[in-house]
């Protein structure tokens, strides 16, 4: 402890006085600083004893005065000043002293006794101010380290109180929170219409704009009555992410069970067709016949195609394999067709060889499907869609071969600002009827193959659309005979 932690400052302008004061504390134990008018207190008080004892008529400064810049000052304030007085006694002069902020007031002559137990309450009530200041200090530490949103209500749910971590999910400061109803500033912050009798156990996770948070409520009691509550907020942003991917690609593996026991089950009749087929063409036909049994053939062979691939697809889904893409594409077109027909678009396939790459079929085809759905999303009714897929390099460095698909739509377009935003999660412009996490998924899909987007998009009336372009990296063809 520092001498001046057990020092006390006595300010009186009659030493005598002072004498007196500084023989009884010196032989109870403590240290004395002397000082003899309002100036030196103010000088000595700055090296922060543990106490003042002040004469009230000082000569230059009044005690009260003396008293009241202790106290003003933010260095100063905590430390205990003991008024003494030989000329005020009325009850009023003790008042203007317990006023101006003084803790305690005696009358001379000191009576050693008193004067000592004063001085020991004093003290000992600083002690515990500080100790309750620093548990305060430790609390509000402990309570502002959490990454969590907490605010502390009062009876009639007001904030109290709330931590850092409050002021930066609402962006707010503590005084633009403190003193605020909770249901008014659930509102305005984050768009959240709480009932009065949602209060205080309402739960449950909102959106704005680009974030996900979850608030939790729990009353604070008081025998049976809440006497107010603590509220938790927490962005769960990341952890909402990590769901809807999850759920994306439980969707795509389980479309791609489905289409694997699909195409499973018509892979037997079509050997039995296949065979029947083969066994009419070795028989004597008319020359019409045998050409009707030859398209029936041709047609046959690509149902066989079709669920060949499929069952090749999700067989291998757990390593990359080639995939083709202009098959890929035909077959997420063919999902989409009754809602290209409902709207009028027309589709255009301009597919340049036999563009191959190595990938994950059933992520890429959920790539397709996502650019497909928000070109059609976009075309309001009759337009056209363009895909073209041809081998390609890589724009960026074009040593890198592969294959390049292109999707091109005479839809409306979209503005610099939703361009800049659209790889953006849960970033929507169609309100409720988008979740944002189309091309999200999709950038992320395409990250994966080390492939890459770009997006061209015009809103000009009359040259209104929008092209993604899309590389992938691969040795970029297969032989023909292998698609
Ligand atoms: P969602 O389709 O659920 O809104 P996406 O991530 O798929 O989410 O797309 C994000 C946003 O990008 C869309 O809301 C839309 O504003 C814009 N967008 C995407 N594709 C197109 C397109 N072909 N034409 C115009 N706008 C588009
Ligand atoms: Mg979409």
């Amino acid at each position: 402890m520092p001498d001046s932690a057990r020092t006390i400052l006595i300010v009186d302008d009659r030493e005598q006085n002072r004498y007196i004061a500084s023989r009884i504390l010196r032989d109870a134990g403590y240290l004395v600083d002397e000082g003899c008018n309002g100036r030196e207190a103010l000088e000595k008080v700055l090296r922060e004893p543990a106490l003042v004892i002040l004469d009230v008529r000082l000569p230059d400064i009044l005690g009260y005065e003396v008293c009241r810049r202790i106290k003003d000052n933010p260095k100063t304030t905590n430390i205990p000043v003991l008024l003494v007085s030989a000329a005020f006694t009325s009850s009023e002069s003790r008042v203007q002293a317990l006023d101006v902020g003084a803790e305690a007031y005696l009358l001379q002559p000191l009576e050693p006794t008193v004067l000592i137990a004063t001085v020991r309450a004093l003290l000992r009530l600083r002690q515990a101010e500080s100790e309750s200041r620093l548990a305060a200090r430790q609390w509000q530490g402990t309570f502002d380290a959490l990454a969590e949103g907490i605010a502390l209500l009062d009876s009639e749910w007001r904030v109290l109180r709330c931590n850092r971590g409050m002021t930066k999910l609402l962006g707010k400061t503590y005084g633009e929170i403190e003193r605020r109803e909770i249901r008014t500033l659930l509102r305005e912050e984050l768009k959240v219409p709480l009932t009065a009798t949602e209060l205080p156990y309402y739960s449950g996770d909102v959106k704005r704009e680009r974030q996900w948070f979850s608030i939790r409520m729990e009353a604070v009691k008081d025998g049976d009555r809440a006497a107010g509550a603590i509220v938790i907020i927490t962005d769960i942003t990341e952890r909402r992410l990590a769901e809807e991917a999850l759920r994306a690609t439980e969707k795509a593996a389980a479309m791609g069970r489905l289409a694997n026991s699909i195409a499973h089950e018509i892979n037997n009749p079509l050997e039995a067709v296949t065979n029947l087929l083969y066994l009419l063409k070795s028989g004597t036909h008319d020359r019409e016949t045998t050409e009707l049994i030859e398209m029936a053939s041709v047609e046959l062979d690509r149902v066989s195609r079709i669920t060949k691939q499929t069952l090749a697809f999700h067989r291998e889904s757990s390593h990359a394999i080639e995939v083709s893409l202009p098959e890929l594409i035909d077959g997420v077109v063919t999902l989409y067709s009754p809602q290209f027909n409902q709207k009028s678009i027309r589709i255009v396939r301009r597919y340049e060889g036999h563009p191959a790459v190595p990938g994950f079929p059933g992520e890429l085809r959920q790539v397709f499907s996502n650019l497909l759905r928000n070109a059609m999303e976009a075309i309001p009714q009759g337009g056209q869609i363009t895909v073209r897929v041809r081998q390609s390099g890589d724009w960026k460095d074009p040593s890198r071969g592969g294959a390049r698909v292109t999707i091109l739509d005479s839809g409306t377009g979209m503005s610099g600002e939703t361009k800049r935003n659209i790889f953006e999660p849960f970033f929507t412009t169609k309100e409720l009827k988008g979740s944002g996490l189309g091309l999200w998924l999709s950038m992320g899909i395409i990250s994966r193959h080390k492939g890459s987007i770009t997006v061209r998009s015009s809103t000009k009336t009359g040259c209104t659309g929008t092209c993604f372009s899309l590389f992938l990296p691969g040795k970029g063809t297969v032989a023909a005979n292998a698609a």
